[in-house]
């Protein structure tokens, strides 16, 4: 076996079992080593029995002092009692269902136990912990993985095992200078303690070093990224961005005047542009992108408009078409849905120039896309995009200039990580006569009044949000459906118009009915996380969301921000039947406050950078990012290691730099814009 074999190669694993391991991103024995532990369990030390807590996972060592394979059942249930014992006290040790077990165990014997505690009568008792004989193998520092379906920690533990023998025969892509310079453990090393360390020193230095490779190779691929836009278009100071605004009903805000000055700036300096535009929900970054775009195409360039979802890129297509009527600029939709034929028309008449503005989804970056003279790219929401999207995008032209607006406002650590040192715009001004979204939590028992005040508001003519975590009821997750609220509020509502909308629907039958709700067609839209993003119908009022505590808070804040877009009062009703504390101090911070930043924030202080982002796009493992994080002071130390490196090598053609500029093209793309 090598270190590049499939895991399929490893004795034991089939089809299934690769397929399993597949979904967790391991398919060879390389992957297997790169796999981190999400946490570890420290079964050197012991816990004295009697400092047990309740619900804190321990390691216990203690004598087994009796087996009682209880003859009775209970419940069809068969009981295996372990009575265990140290010097502090007595601990019960009970299975269900497993009198095999009973064999496993000798009186007057040592043991190690490994579990979750809880008390019964008084008694403290541990239900099915792992265990073994005290003085074997286990009494370390044991990794404990994340899982999927069809895996478990045991049979992952012995695949890492056997994947631990080959780690010698990793390659080292660090250059040599920069292992010895930072004093790094050597690759080899931090694959094999990363997952099976002596002690804690050997694990911290393996961590340390594979969060400093990521760190380095993040650093060092932004570096080059932004490198690669040093030259870029000069479009002209004609204030063409300017001019766009009389094509508007209303006034732009001040906010929105001053971003598109300064996107306007740096569109007019050589240099390529790479600005991010953060704003709420709701602040106008539509009115912004088409000024700019306006620009471009007064200078006689295209511009591409990328959007996360087809929904949003329709949506973009019918302001854009009506916003522009009449002002020479021809606006084109390219989305994964077109007909074979409309499609091959689409990108014709792109290649000859005769759409000025190309609006789309990932669509867009595809390979038989050709501009005819490309000058700014935009992308719309693009938390959601992978950074090597970003730079395939930015490929498609002679280095047009980049704009990526967001609506999740990144608290300032984790946008270092995400896109460097690149300039950020705030939107930070709400259009006029915007009201405050009132926002409430209750409870399941509220439902029904909920329900009534949503009756009134669609009596009144406004419309109503419902959105769901579930499409269709399952048995195995507590939460409400979209499926099963639609089918209840068409019963108890017959006066209203009910439409359903979920992510298992075609992108033709989504988009129709967005569109039909868009028009007032229905009273009340039930939904799961599909309307999301981006989606403005100023006449909906009410955003109810069912099982509240099944999202995050930056997912709440982009869905209360789907209401309030209008110049009637909003509301946003939370419905939650968890009592966790972090659901509560959710549904707190969402009914406190209604800023975008201040938000993102806590979201970051609850949940962790990984689920903020959409971790896997990103490409860089959750507890990585988490790590990185945490460890601010050292990015920044790595910064400037990896613009040393780049200054002297900003290629990274030298054969020292080779394995690097591999890895930064493994996480960026191939593509990633160099010059030399
Ligand atoms: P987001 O920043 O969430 O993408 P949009 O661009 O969708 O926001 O704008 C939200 C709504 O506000 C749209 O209906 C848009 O027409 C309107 N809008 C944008 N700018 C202004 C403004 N300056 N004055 C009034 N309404 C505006
Ligand atoms: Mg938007």
């Amino acid at each position: 076996m090598m270190i590049d074999s499939s895991v399929t190669e490893i004795r034991g694993i089939g089809p299934k079992k690769a397929a399993a391991l597949e979904k967790l991103g391991i398919r060879t024995v390389g992957d297997l080593l790169r796999f981190q532990p999400r946490t570890y369990e420290d079964r050197r030390n012991p816990v004295p029995i009697s400092e047990l807590e309740p619900g804190m996972p321990a390691f216990v060592r203690g004598v087994v002092i009796s087996v009682v394979s209880d003859p009775r059942r209970y419940s069809r249930k068969r009981v295996l009692k372990v009575l265990a014992e140290d010097s502090s006290g007595r601990m019960e040790v009970v299975f269900f269902n497993a009198p095999f077990l009973a064999r496993d165990f000798v009186k007057g014997e040592e043991y190690c136990f490994y579990g979750r505690p809880s008390a019964n009568k008084g008694h403290i008792q541990m239900i099915h912990p792992e265990f073994s004989k005290a003085g074997g193998a286990r009494e370390e520092i044991v990794p404990v993985y994340p899982l999927t379906a069809g895996i478990t920690q045991y049979e992952l533990r012995r695949l890492e095992r056997e994947a631990a023998g080959l780690a010698a025969d990793a390659e080292d892509f660090m250059p040599q200078d920069i292992i010895s310079g930072n004093g790094l453990c050597s690759l080899q090393d931090a694959l094999k303690n990363i997952h099976f360390p002596a002690d804690m020193d050997a694990l911290n230095a393996a961590r340390y070093r594979l969060m400093y490779d990521e760190m380095f190779v993040l650093q060092t691929g932004l570096l080059m990224m932004r490198s690669g836009g040093e030259e870029g278009i000069e479009f002209a100071e004609d204030g063409t961005e300017k001019e766009y605004q009389s094509f508007l009903p209303y006034e732009l805000t001040g906010a929105q005047k001053r971003v598109i000055s300064e996107i306007a700036a740096d569109m007019e300096r050589p240099e390529r542009m790479n600005r991010l535009v953060q704003g709420d929900v709701g602040s106008g970054k539509t009115a912004v992108a088409e000024a700019v775009l306006y620009k471009a195409v007064r200078n006689g360039f295209q511009g591409a408009f990328m959007a996360p979802t087809e929904l949003l890129a329709r949506q973009h297509f019918h302001t854009l078409t009506e916003d522009f009527k009449g002002h020479g600029v021809n606006v084109g939709i390219l989305t994964g849905h077109l007909s074979a034929g409309e499609k091959q028309e689409t990108l014709k008449a792109l290649k000859a120039g005769e759409i000025d503005i190309m609006i789309g989804t990932h669509a867009l970056i595809q390979p038989d896309v050709e501009f005819r003279k490309l000058g700014l790219v935009i992308t719309d929401e693009q938390h959601r995009f992978g950074v090597d999207q970003r730079s395939r995008l930015g490929d498609k032209g002679r280095s047009p200039d980049v704009l990526v607006m967001t609506a999740t406002p990144i608290p300032r650590t984790l946008a270092v990580i995400m896109y460097g040192d690149l300039d950020v715009s705030v939107l930070d001004e709400l259009p006029p006569g915007r009201q405050k979204i009132l926002t409430k939590a209750v409870t399941d028992k509220s439902r029904d009044l909920v329900y009534n005040f949503v009756r009134g508001q669609a009596a009144g003519g406004r419309q109503i949000y419902v959105t769901a975590p579930l499409i269709e009821d399952s048995e195995e997750i507590d939460a409400r459906s979209a499926e099963s609220i639609f089918a209840e509020l068409s019963k108890k509502f017959p006066e209203c118009r009910i439409a359903l909308l979920h992510g298992q629907m075609s992108e033709q039958e989504k988009s129709s009915i967005m569109e039909d709700f868009s028009a007032g067609a229905y009273d009340i839209l039930v939904a799961t996380v599909v309307i999301e993003v981006g989606i403005d119908v100023p006449n909906a009022t009410v955003m109810v969301i069912e099982s509240a505590e099944r999202f995050g808070l930056a997912q709440l804040h982009q869905l209360r921000g789907r209401v309030g877009r209008g110049k009637e009062q909003s509301y946003c009703i939370l419905i939650t039947n968890g009592e966790g504390q972090v659901a509560k101090d959710r549904a707190r911070t969402m009914v406190e406050s209604s800023d975008g930043f201040y938000i993102a924030e806590k979201d970051l202080e609850l949940r962790g950078p990984g689920e903020f982002f959409g971790t896997r796009q990103h490409g860089i493992p959750d507890m990585q990012l988490t790590d990185m994080v945490k460890h601010m002071d050292i990015m920044e130390q790595v910064r400037g290691k990896a613009l040393e490196l780049f200054e002297d090598d900003p290629g990274l053609i030298r054969e020292k730099n080779k394995g690097l500029r591999n890895r930064v093209e493994a996480l960026f793309g191939e593509d990633i814009n160099i010059h030399i």
